[in-house]
């Protein structure tokens, strides 16, 4: 036989529980079984498997046909009870007398109900715990003999705290555990004996068999209550913890329902302010502009699955704001406008040179480019262009109209201090924030597929931990690979095939090789102070003028004023300080203007200082005299060239070099290699060669200018060390580059163009160059060839020839030096006299 724990639960329905009530008064009129003499009972026994009831407890419980349904039945014809033993172990299926605990209850049996399933079920009334005594039938079933425990109803001080403490508990476990119906302490608090109490929370809360069976067997009302009160404690832990998962839970829970009820709500007012399903009408909205936007196959599934998956989220669900950035970027990037290109050649000649004077090298090769894309449109496969050039050059402004004559949107992207692979190709889209790289916002800011897409500062691109941004960028010069360009954040293929890419440095030094291989470089080498007069006066002129409001023609600025500010205001190969010096003029006649005073209407040389403020720059050859130790090397800087005087002094010492103002470990070792040579000659150069052991050599190079290629200073230097060591001036008026080797060979260096160009601007006569260098010069303006004298060198021999003094004889040379030290001596002595006039001692 089975059965079910006591659950007052299960009493809801009132019709049943008025038959519950009438079968339980039924049940209470059963009387107990009649002591014989020993004071013993006898009754059948049930069968109790795996269930306890305990006295005045009443129970349902199910009886499966058998000797146990016979019991019943014979006890309920003569209306005795019956007694309920519990077996010790639950598993056993034909329980022998040792298989039974040895105290049982004596119960009540009620009214046997048939159920549907064969069994029957019968609610049952606890009397009183027995002993069994012994066992006096067997078939068809158990007759025992028992003997009734009697407990004392009494209450001492011990049992009443007992009793508080059970209840106690008992309150607070019915709180916590909801199977506990609230009456039930209600119902303990009502019970006035402690076996009673005891019996009665041990039915009601949740024990296992094995405590339930031991709680039957101890008999003493007192220590009964003790253990009950012990698992009760324990129960109340279990149930606090449980009670504080729950809370947890809850509030959790709580939360999303709470938000699920303020969106449905939200959702009301929508509909009640008649704006309807706004969501549903987005959703509906973003799918069309999907199908009407020209996209490829590709973008438009991904696009269209994104719309799906927004499709299922509430409106205020955080993955919306990326899902919608994200089909906006699709959206809104061009995948197939494109402009026509106009491919006429003399319209582009018309407009390069309307915009530009010179450049000549740079439009030829740009209207090449134009031509053979007329003659063969679909070879897409031209060298990517990369203009090299100093500042202010006119690369950007080149590269505007080669866009305007070609009919294509312009667009630029400034790599400069670009180190991080995902600022070229994104971040993906699990980044919080992410955003496609920079080569997919430009082109969404280009709008068309084939914009002239400008790389500034391709020079200055930084290489570090986060990856390389030089691997993306061959991805998107390299026409092998730049139709299906791959993008983090897009992960889609975007094809960069059809735009035309130009990309600009200020030197070639820094250039990655894998990106020089692919690209052709077209160098803008700088202006001569005529070309920059006529550059001033056909486009930087005109254009300031109208910018700062001025009427055309209304000034004008006189050549030597431009020279002025060209010479002292600027310093540079390009002509973008010129153009900010020249807007600055406009504007202080514009402001005159403007205040209703009188203005110059023809700007002089003497107006610009009063314009102006004082000159920033000197004509610095002017200043110079020919001086022992110092050569003037024409350097290679970003800027395009500058002229570099180098200082050598010699002191006394113990034969060090030392070197210091800007350099690199490139120029450390020309030094180096210099004064070797330096050493290896002394004889030829008439120098003691003990005087390298007394004497520290001091090097030392201007800060400001920071040369590109270190070794070009080595003829300079070796020029100055030998001035030094030998006295001999060095003439102010020559410029110098080239590597030296030990032998004092001379090398040739690159940057020829930029250099005669500085050479000229600072107003130097002679410029000493490697004679392999040469060929270079072709580009270099007739202008500067005529003023400039360039002298081709071999070797060290021939630039000392050039650029120091004359030699004096060596005879005269010693006599110099013996008066020298003659002279030093007397001088030496005549201080030692001194010092014996101040100390008489
Ligand atoms: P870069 O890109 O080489 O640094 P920019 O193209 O920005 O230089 O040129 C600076 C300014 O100088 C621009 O206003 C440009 O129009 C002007 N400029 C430079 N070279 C020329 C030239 N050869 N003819 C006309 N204007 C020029």
């Amino acid at each position: 036989m089975k059965g079910e724990d006591w659950n007052p639960r299960g009493v809801e329905d009132e019709e049943f529980s008025a038959a519950l009530h009438q079968r339980t008064e039924e049940l209470y009129r059963i009387p107990n079984a009649e002591t014989d003499d020993e004071g013993l009972i006898t009754c059948a026994v049930l069968t109790m498997r795996d269930l306890v009831v305990f006295p005045r407890m009443v129970s349902p419980i199910f009886i499966t046909p058998g000797p146990t349904l016979l019991a019943i039945q014979e006890a309920q014809d003569a209306g005795t009870t019956v007694i309920a033993l519990t077996q010790r172990d639950p598993d056993i299926d034909d329980p022998q007398p040792d298989d039974y605990l040895p105290v049982g209850v004596e119960m009540a049996v009620g009214r046997l109900l048939s159920m549907p399933d064969g069994n029957s079920s019968a609610l049952v009334q606890g009397r009183r715990r027995v002993e069994v005594v012994d066992f006096i039938q067997r078939e068809p079933f158990y007759i025992i003999r028992a003997r009734p425990i009697e407990e004392s109803p009494d209450v001492d001080r011990q049992t009443d705290a007992l009793m508080r403490t059970a209840r106690d508990l008992f309150e607070r476990c019915v709180q916590l555990d909801r199977s506990l119906p609230d009456e039930a302490h209600l119902f303990s608090i009502n019970i006035s004996e402690p076996g009673w109490l005891a019996d009665m929370i041990a039915t009601a809360i949740s024990l296992p068999f094995k405590e339930r069976q031991a709680l039957l067997l101890t008999a003493d009302p007192q220590d009964r209550l003790k253990r009950v009160n012990w698992l009760l404690a324990q129960e109340l832990d279990v149930l606090q913890l449980e009670d504080e998962i729950q809370t947890r839970v809850q509030s959790e829970v709580d939360r999303s329902q709470r938000e699920f009820y303020l969106r449905e709500q939200m959702k009301a007012i929508q509909t009640e302010l008649g704006e309807g399903d706004i969501w549903g009408r987005e959703i509906t909205e973003l799918r069309a502009k999907v199908e009407q936007t020209a996209l490829p196959v590709e973008a438009r599934s991904a696009a269209m699955k994104e719309i799906e998956r927004l499709a299922q989220m509430p409106p205020l669900a955080p993955e919306v704001g990326i899902i919608r950035t994200y089909l906006d970027w699709i959206l809104e990037l061009p995948w197939e406008l494109s402009t026509p290109d106009n491919l006429d050649v003399r319209h582009a000649a018309c407009i390069l040179d309307q915009y530009h004077y010179g450049l000549g090298r740079a439009k030829d090769r740009i209207l090449e480019y134009i031509a053979v894309r007329s003659l063969n449109p679909k070879k897409s496969r031209q060298p990517i262009l990369c203009f090299v050039g100093p500042p202010g050059t006119g690369k950007t402004s080149l590269g505007r109209s080669i866009a305007e004559a070609l009919g294509r949107k312009f667009v630029r992207l400034s790599l400069g201090g670009v180190r991080d692979e995902a600022e070229i190709r994104g971040h993906r889209r699990t980044y919080i924030g992410a955003m496609p790289g920079r080569i997919l916002q430009t082109m969404k800011r280009a709008g068309t597929v084939n914009p002239l897409f400008m790389l500034d500062e391709i020079d200055k691109l930084g290489v570090d931990f986060r990856g390389d941004p030089a691997a993306a960028l061959l991805e998107v010069l390299d026409p092998e690979q730049n139709f299906a360009f791959s993008d983090h954040y897009l992960e889609l293929a975007y094809d960069l095939s059809r735009v035309m890419f130009i990309t600009t440095a200020n030197a070639l030094g820094t250039i990655p090789a894998a990106l020089l291989d692919r690209m052709e470089v077209i160098e803008f080498p700088g202006y001569i102070e005529e070309e920059k007069v006529e550059i001033a006066h056909r486009f930087l002129i005109p254009r300031q003028i109208e910018e700062s409001g001025l009427a055309d023609a209304e000034i004008q600025i006189m050549d030597s004023a431009l020279k002025r500010l060209i010479r002292e205001y600027t310093y540079e190969a390009g002509v973008r300080n010129l153009e900010r010096e020249i807007g600055r003029m406009c504007r202080k006649v514009a402001r005159m203007k403007s205040e209703k005073r009188r203005y110059p209407t023809r700007l002089g040389p003497n107006l610009i200082e009063k314009y102006l403020g004082p000159p920033q720059f000197f004509d610095t050859e002017a200043e110079r005299q020919d001086e022992v130790g110092v050569a003037t090397a024409v350097a290679w800087t970003e800027n395009g060239g500058e002229i570099m005087p180098i200082e050598v002094l010699i002191l006394e010492g113990k034969g060090n070099l030392q070197i210091t103002g800007q350099i690199g470990d490139v120029m450390q070792e020309s030094a180096q290699a210099a004064l070797s040579y330096l050493k290896s000659r002394a004889d030829q150069l008439g120098i003691q060669s003990e005087s390298f052991e007394r004497l520290d050599v001091h090097i030392h190079v201007p800060e400001g200018a920071i040369p590109k290629d270190g070794p070009s200073a080595g003829i300079t230097m070796a020029t100055a060390l030998i001035s030094a060591f030998t006295d001999r001036k060095v003439y102010k008026d020559v410029g110098m580059t080239g590597e030296i080797t030990l032998r004092g060979r001379v090398l040739p260096i690159g940057g020829v163009r930029e250099k005669v160009l500085s050479a000229h601007r600072a107003g130097l006569k002679r410029v000493i160059l490697p004679e392999r260098n040469l060929k270079d010069l072709v580009d270099v303006p007739k202008k500067v060839r005529t003023d400039l004298k360039i002298i081709p060198v071999n070797h060290m021999d021939q630039v000392i020839e050039v650029a120091l003094y004359p030699a004096p004889f060596v005879e005269e040379k010693r006599h110099l030096r013996q008066r020298k030290s003659a002279d030093k001596k007397v001088e030496k002595e005549k201080e030692e006299k001194e010092k014996e006039k101040v100390s008489p001692n």
